[in-house]
């Protein structure tokens, strides 16, 4: 392998709003790479309310276009957040950009999170009780991006209350405390101060919370804000954004092999195949950028099939509930679960969805929510409510699997990342995966 690099992923910096009326984006100054239409120039594009994104033959072209002698800047192989980001930032950095994603846009890991856009309240406990400065940076960095998300596309992102119901008073103290901190590291970056409620309020706050769990009576709860989107159509939004921009955006296009420049050894694009009519053609690329999530390690092994894998899957899964199981504007964190993980339930479009994260898994092409997972689930939430949980209230599940990073070259899996990894261990092929949807377009630090 050559030498490997590996860095915090921040290279992508666009932001967008998805919709077809208000594009927005915000790009940051870059000296020396910038070069084709200016900024001006893409943002009158992108604003221009009677553009049209160029039609789906027009995209093909444009990639089929990218020959030996004329090829693009970037090729970006997936379209979920990362791949869309990437592909708009440099879009909107004047360089010229193809996108293939393999089934439909934010078809992958990114229409399946939580769609909270947040810094991490639990990075920040582990940051504070292992004293670790890394996780600590993570968290704030989250934040500011979180603040950013909301400014850029505020019609498919909003900052939600969510409470953290306590027991104890111990617990009330503890979380009242971490929470403030959470506010302090926020900074100028801060939605809404947190604060605490007695038991009386919270339940006016929350008419489903239990009064009682586990024999303990409520003592009031904590609440706090983070983001909450809508992803897939965010990831959308940067797509069509990215190609408003100039870029050559196409879905079902799926890269099948790299093509190598065998003087060089470096890989200088893609053969592709259109998955809805079966045509294969190739595009040449100055630089490949792998951004297809949990399959990372399948393209880098297009490249090497000997290469060490980088990936280590983590599956989270999310039902749906009917809207009574919880109130409009408010979500619900249960901190402690028999097993350690958090579950979420928060409001989502008119319904509730609940769900919780990591969780061992194999890297499947449409991974599907367990009954025991469901379960597991019903079985959390249900200690802290005071309606019945059903498993017929389930009106719809789905899994995801995150793409944790880990460096090719460590030696064991605590250097597991949650934050983004750049790494180019072939030479013209650049993989970006790990990390949130939250800091999808964060600054190279
Ligand atoms: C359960 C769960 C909950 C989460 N909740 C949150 C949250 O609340 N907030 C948050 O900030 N983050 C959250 N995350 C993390 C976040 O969702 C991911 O970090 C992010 O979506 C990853 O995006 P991606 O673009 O790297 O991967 P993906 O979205 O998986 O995109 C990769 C794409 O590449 C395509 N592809 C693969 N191979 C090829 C090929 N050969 N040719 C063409 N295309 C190809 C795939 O089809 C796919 O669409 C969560 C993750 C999980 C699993």
């Amino acid at each position: 392998m050559s030498a490997t690099r590996i860095r915090r992923f921040g290279a992508v910096l666009a932001a967008a709003a998805g919709g077809t009326s208000i594009l927005l984006f915000t790009r940051p100054s870059i000296a020396g790479n910038d070069r084709g239409p200016s900024p001006d120039l893409v943002r009158s594009q992108i604003n221009d309310s009677k553009a049209v994104v160029p039609s789906r033959v027009v995209q093909e072209s444009a990639l089929i276009a990218a020959n030996n002698s004329n090829p693009l800047d970037i090729l970006v192989i997936g379209g979920g957040a990362t791949g869309c980001g990437v592909a708009l930032d440099a879009a909107t950095r004047g360089l010229r950009v193809g996108l293939v994603e393999r089934e439909d846009f934010s078809s992958g890991t990114s229409s399946r999170s939580t769609k909270l856009i947040h810094g991490g309240v639990r990075y920040l406990e582990k940051a504070v009780f292992n004293l670790d400065y890394g996780q600590l940076k993570l968290v704030f960095h989250a934040l500011e991006e979180r603040k950013q998300v909301i400014r850029n596309a505020p019609h498919l992102s909003n900052a939600l209350p969510c409470m953290t119901p306590c027991f104890d008073w111990f617990e009330v103290v503890y979380y009242w405390v971490g929470l403030k901190m959470y506010d302090l590291v926020a900074g100028r970056h801060l939605l809404h101060l947190s604060r605490y409620y007695s038991a009386q309020e919270s339940a006016e706050l929350f008419p489903t919370l239990a009064m009682k769990a586990k024999d303990r009576s409520l003592k009031g709860a904590v609440v706090y804000y983070d983001g909450q989107m809508n992803d897939s159509r965010l990831n959308v939004g940067l797509a069509l954004t990215a190609a408003l921009a100039g870029a050559a955006v196409l879905n079902h296009a799926e890269v099948i092999s790299l093509i190598k420049d065998e003087a060089s050894n470096r890989i200088i694009g893609a053969r592709i195949r259109n998955n809805l009519s079966g045509k294969e053609f190739d595009t040449y690329a100055k630089v490949v950028v792998n951004a297809a999530g949990p399959f990372c390690d399948s393209v880098r092994k297009l490249a090497d099939q000997n290469v060490q894998p980088m990936i280590c899957p983590s599956s989270g899964v999310h039902i749906v509930l009917p809207d009574y199981y919880s109130p409009e504007g408010m979500g619900l964190i249960v901190p402690k679960t028999k097993d350690g993980r958090v579950v979420f339930m928060l409001p989502w479009l008119g319904r509730t969805v609940a769900g919780t994260t990591d969780s061992d898994t194999v890297i499947t092409l449409l991974p599907e929510p367990h009954e025991d997972e469901i379960q597991f689930i019903l079985d959390a939430i249900s200690d802290y409510l005071n309606v019945k949980v059903r498993r017929t209230d389930v009106l719809s599940a789905w899994s995801g699997i995150r793409p944790l990073a880990m460096d090719p070259s460590a030696k064991n899996t605590e250097s597991i990342s949650r934050d983004h990894v750049v790494c180019e261990d072939f030479p013209g092929l650049v993989t970006i995966t790990g990390g949130k949807w939250t800091t999808y377009r964060r600054r190279c630090s």
